[in-house]
């Protein structure tokens, strides 16, 4: 099923939530990665079963409103992966900026798109409310393929996403799985500049039962 029609995306879910000292978020559909311990997998895998299409000024007025509402200053979107339709996601934030200049938009990415166009990043990065999280859900081209179910040459994509984001001067920091960081990525990003090394965030997985299972089927768990 498309989640994407004209200028509109599928969202299942918009929503207060406590991450960033309280934040308004909205859940998008989609994802290019197939995560072991994606906690909403099943939003991406059955798209038909949840949700309905946005237009991306709808999406816009509905975080600044939960934002506005419950005294946020920063706003999101989450659930799965925000970059796939670039144009939907440049337009929300814009709107986002526009009706609210004072509110941060946080761009949570694993990378994929913003490494394939830099372009894309040279646009993200005249967005002046923007903070990007770039998330590596493992510290080798390895171990990759095994934990997202794509090539191992895609975890040279989110490398380059940082590379582009430093060239562009682009407000963002890293997140690393806890359970998969390892000096190989510490040494590339160091390798890009050693400051960034200074805001790495480690994420901590939350094993709930269904991510249990998956992990189990691909071998990440006894
Ligand atoms: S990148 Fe995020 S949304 Fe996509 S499969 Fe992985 S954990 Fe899920």
């Amino acid at each position: 099923m498309d989640i994407c029609i004209g200028n509109k995306r599928k969202y299942y879910r918009f929503r207060a939530d406590r991450f960033y000292g309280g934040i308004a978020t909205a859940d998008c559909m989609g994802c290019n990665m197939d995560c072991a311990f994606c906690w909403s997998y099943r939003t991406r895998i059955h798209p038909e079963r949840f949700g309905g299409f946005f237009a991306p000024e709808e999406v816009a007025e509905r975080l600044v409103q939960i934002a506005h509402e419950h005294g946020f200053r920063a706003v999101r979107i989450s659930g799965n992966e925000p970059t796939l339709y670039k144009e939907h996601l440049l337009v929300v934030i814009q709107t986002v900026e526009r009706l609210d200049p004072t509110l941060l938009f946080i761009l949570e990415t694993n990378g994929i798109k913003l490494g394939e166009d830099e372009q894309f990043v040279d646009s993200l990065s005249q967005c002046h409310n923007l903070h990007v999280r770039v998330s590596f859900k493992t510290g080798t081209p390895e171990n990759f393929e095994l934990i997202t179910n794509r090539p191992r040459e895609w975890f040279e994509l989110q490398l380059k996403a940082v590379e582009h984001l430093y060239n562009h001067k682009a407000s963002f920091h890293i997140a690393i799985v806890a359970d998969y960081a390892h000096e190989y990525l510490l040494h590339q990003l160091q390798r890009i500049s050693p400051a960034i090394l200074k805001g790495v965030e480690y994420e901590n997985l939350k094993i709930y039962s269904y991510i249990r299972r998956r992990m189990k089927e691909r071998g990440l768990l006894r």
